[in-house]
This record gives C-alpha cells, structure tokens and sequence, in this order.
C-alpha cells in the first residue's frame, strides 16, 4: 500500500511572520493528530525553509523546496541549489511545476537535471506534469503527460526517490478540477508509463494538484491511483491544509 502524502506548495507567498505562524499551525495539527499513516509536507519559499524546518521540527511535518538548481554551486546569480535545501532541513523538493515551465522556460530536460540534482543532495524530487486547456480540448491528455514523464523523469527512478505530481494548468488557481473519473485516467495512464520507465510502477506515489482545497479533497483523494495532493491556495491557511490531509 501507498503512504498518502499531502504537499503544500507555499509559491512566492510569506514573510517571516505569516509563514512561521503557518508553519506552526500545520505542525501542532499534526501534532495533534497523531498520524502514523500519511505524511504531511509543507514547501515554503527558499526564505523560509530554515526557519520553518526548525519551527516544524519534532512535529512530524516534512519540509521541501519549490525549486532548485541542476548544479550543486557556482556563477549562477539568484539560483538555489538543492544541497542548500538540503542544508536547511528540507527532504523534498518539487521541480518542473507548470508555473516554471511556464514563467522560466524550463523544459523537460531542466526538469529531469533537476531531479537527479535532488538526488545528489539527498531529496525526493516531486516532478509535476500536467496538460494545458488548449491541449485537453484536443484530447492530447495522455499523450502530453506520457512526453513529459518520459522527457522528466530520470533513468534510475524508484517509487522510493521519486513522486510524480499531476498538475493540469488549467486547474490551477482556478477552482476547475477535473472530474474524477478524469483524474483516475490519468493517474492509471501516469502508472502505467512509470512502469514502462522503470519496471515498479505500483509503489510510486502520485498527487493530484489543481484547486484542491477542505470540501472537494475527499473526492479528488478517492480517484484511482491518487496517493496524495500538491496544494497551493489552500495550503496557505493551516486549518484548510489540515482538513485536506484528514481527507488523506
Ligand atoms: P492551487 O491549489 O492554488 O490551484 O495550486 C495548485 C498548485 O499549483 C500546487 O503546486
């Protein structure tokens, strides 16, 4: 059986005060909760990692990074690599989310240096895929998320140190979720393309992320195949991620 894992990804949201307090409202939830069964993680902006990783600490509460470098050092002015999550107390790291394919030109080939960099250091990388309107509308789903695992996703990957993110963009910050017979399919299709890749396709963890948020989460966590939820919006308030990860 899969180990539910629920991800809030924080985007370019908190400072010091926010995001601490957030941290802390997911940590004594979890606390609280007593959970043994599912885990629980919170990726912040890369000003808060540390600060988060310390006030979560104990808890029971994972920390990741929203991005990271394909190097481990060097002249590249801005960019974080993933051994400086790491050094901060995070254990994952979500790379290729569609806002950076989008908004930074990252291609699937970025995105799988990427994931073999969050090895290097250390973390899980979550790779997320995910198709755009233009291209479910002309039924290209499957085909577009079959072209992104196979160009993402690293020889070498193991449901162990790896966890796929199934993202439409379309659903994304929009309060649209697919059906959930449309998040099974493809989920199954996401499975059965990980199996061709590496031959263990049953273990792997996949999350479905796009508007998920306390009232429709039961229902997207109950879709075939989906392990887990990758959460923006409504991981910024602690009582709605904590509902979601209850749903888990
Ligand atoms: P929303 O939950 O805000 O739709 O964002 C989803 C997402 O992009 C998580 O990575």
């Amino acid at each position: 059986t899969r180990r539910p894992l629920i991800a809030g990804n924080w985007k370019m949201n908190g400072l010091r005060a926010d995001g601490l307090a957030l941290a802390k409202g997911v940590a004594d939830g979890v606390k609280q909760a007593g959970w043994s069964d599912r885990d629980v993680l919170v990726c912040p902006p890369a000003t808060l990692v540390l600060a988060v990783a310390e006030a979560v600490k104990g808890s029971g509460v994972l920390v990741g990074g929203e991005n990271c470098h394909a190097k481990a050092n060097g002249a590249h002015t801005g960019e974080i690599a993933a051994e400086m999550l790491h050094d901060c107390g995070a254990t994952y790291v979500i790379v290729g989310h569609s806002e950076r394919r989008a908004d930074c030109g990252e291609t699937d080939a970025i995105v799988r240096a990427k994931a073999e960099a969050a090895w290097r250091a250390g973390l899980v990388p979550i790779v997320c895929i995910g198709e755009t309107l233009a291209e479910r509308e002309a039924g290209k789903t499957l085909s577009v998320l079959e072209t992104q695992l196979k160009g993402s996703v690293p020889a070498g990957s193991t449901a162990a140190n790896l966890v796929v993110a199934y993202e439409p963009v379309w659903a994304i910050g929009t309060g649209k979720t697919p059906t959930t017979p449309e998040v099974a399919a493809a989920h199954a299709h996401i499975r059965k393309v990980l199996g061709g890749l590496t031959g263990e396709a049953a273990q792997f963890r996949l999350l479905y992320g796009g508007s998920v948020k306390g009232s429709n989460a039961a229902e997207l966590l109950a879709a075939g195949d989906v392990d887990g939820a990758l959460v923006g919006g409504a991981s910024l308030k602690a009582d709605e991620f904590l509902a979601i990860a209850k749903a888990a």
